[in-house]
């Protein structure tokens, strides 16, 4: 199936006589025949429900999607997006381990990796995503589990070169953890570059409706864990909470996940609601059509913002002037996001001014919605981050983080274009 199909049919597939639609299966518990069938569930030994903080079919068939729409092989739904970044890490990253990111990311991760993580042993090292090869592989310690970037960074929409970013972390015998949350699978795929396992807030476009929080881990199945069996003990050597199970040798392919759905999600508990995981099936039903009209809106107004003098600097990717407008048409050619980064002449005050005069454009702790939103990340999202760790994430103290939507575009030129003026 082509991903558009896969958007609309991917997932849940009824037999005869079952819901068309997927069904919300609001159940805790799912019923057994015989205590032996029960027990065998719990040891491992065969695949079924039986409580969903650890599965439920509902959100199995909708993380079967978003793992078809990906090309992954299997997938996991959390609460949140955090809950998505911290799994991801943690299911093969302890106390003693350490952490190679990109310093350009979403504030919530940035504290994850930078205060929390710290407090469970495990120790990180951010580094400039445009840095040399070389430069990079300098961060690289004994200890080291993972690389962590996201496509195109929350909010300076900075697009990552996955290839440089999946050889490095490759020579270092550790996996690619990318974050795709801002390009989704409709515009890219990072597998096909080689990333090895994907986390999205689908909070976002994927949601798209600003009616759910949630997350999802995919994994692309390619990263050979049993070849680095001294490095993952986690998944290479037997857990004792599963009669000394190994998941690399029992699952193969599947063994990321499963550790992280029987092992994680069964202690630490971020489980998505049914009820979520519904609402986000629907959003998923039209991603491929809204995703499209986000990126045609965001190119006129970054080409309208671009023209205007009392515009400072435009960072879209989709503008020639942009550093990441090669990297974008290598990874994504057929568009990047609905997100814009722009800062106005008059500095910090005049953005927050001009902010305030918005109409149409609402100020919401939110982006990748239907409605068009705006936020100022250095007194918002990114709050908690000191001057120097705001320059480090990309952030500048004047930038607005412009959230195009999917109403008509004109309507949109026309707010902005009214706040401007009313600046002065
Ligand atoms: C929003 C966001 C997150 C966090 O997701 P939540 O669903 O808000 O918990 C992580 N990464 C990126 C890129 C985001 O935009």
């Amino acid at each position: 199936m082509k991903t558009d199909t896969i958007c609309v049919q991917g997932g849940w597939q009824p037999k005869k006589g079952e819901p068309r639609v997927l069904p919300i299966y609001q159940s805790t518990t799912f019923k057994y025949d015989t205590s032996e069938q029960m027990g065998k569930l719990f040891d491992l030994e065969e695949d079924g429900y039986f409580y969903t903080r650890l599965q439920n079919p509902t959100n199995d068939a909708v993380a079967a999607k978003i793992a078809q729409l990906e090309g992954g092989v299997a997938a996991m739904l959390t609460s949140s997006g955090q809950s998505a970044n911290f799994y991801a890490a943690f299911n093969i990253c302890e106390a003693g381990g350490h952490i190679v990111s990109a310093s350009t990311i979403y504030g919530g991760t940035f504290n994850l990796f930078g205060v929390t993580m710290k407090k469970l042993g495990i120790d990180v090292t951010f580094i400039d995503p445009d840095a040399s090869e070389e430069e990079i592989a300098k961060s690289f310690r004994q200890n080291t589990k993972l690389l962590f970037a996201e496509t195109i960074s929350n909010p300076s929409v900075q697009v990552l070169d996955i290839e440089k970013f999946a050889r490095i972390a490759h020579q270092h015998g550790v996996p690619l953890i990318v974050d795709n949350t801002f390009a989704t699978p409709i515009h890219c795929r990072p597998f096909e570059f080689g990333a090895d396992i994907v986390v999205h807030s689908t909070t976002k476009y994927m949601d798209g409706h600003a009616t759910n929080v949630g997350g999802c881990i995919v994994d692309s199945g390619n990263f050979d864990w049993m070849a680095q069996k001294e490095k993952f003990p986690g998944l290479t050597q037997p857990d004792p909470s599963y009669h000394g199970i190994i998941y690399a040798e029992r699952f193969g392919k599947a063994a990321y996940i499963t550790k992280a759905t029987v092992q994680i999600m069964r202690d630490l508990g971020s489980i998505q609601s049914p009820q979520n995981a519904f609402l986000l099936n629907l959003g998923l039903e039209t991603l491929h059509l809204r995703v499209k009209r986000h990126c045609e809106n965001a190119q006129k107004v970054a080409e309208y913002l671009e023209a205007d003098s009392r515009v400072a600097w435009v960072d879209y990717p989709g503008l020639e002037s942009s550093k990441h407008y090669n990297l974008a048409k290598k990874y994504m050619p057929n568009g990047t996001c609905g997100v814009i980064s722009f800062g106005l002449k008059g500095g910090r005050e005049d953005s927050i001014k001009f902010m305030d005069h918005l109409k149409l454009a609402a100020i919401v702790t939110h982006v990748a919605d239907a409605r068009t939103s705006v936020l100022h990340p250095a007194s918002h999202t990114h709050r908690q981050l000191t001057e120097e760790q705001l320059i480090e994430a990309g952030v500048r103290p004047d930038l607005i983080r412009f959230s195009v939507g999917i109403e008509d575009v004109e309507d949109i030129i026309a707010d902005i274009k009214q706040a401007l003026e009313s600046i002065n």
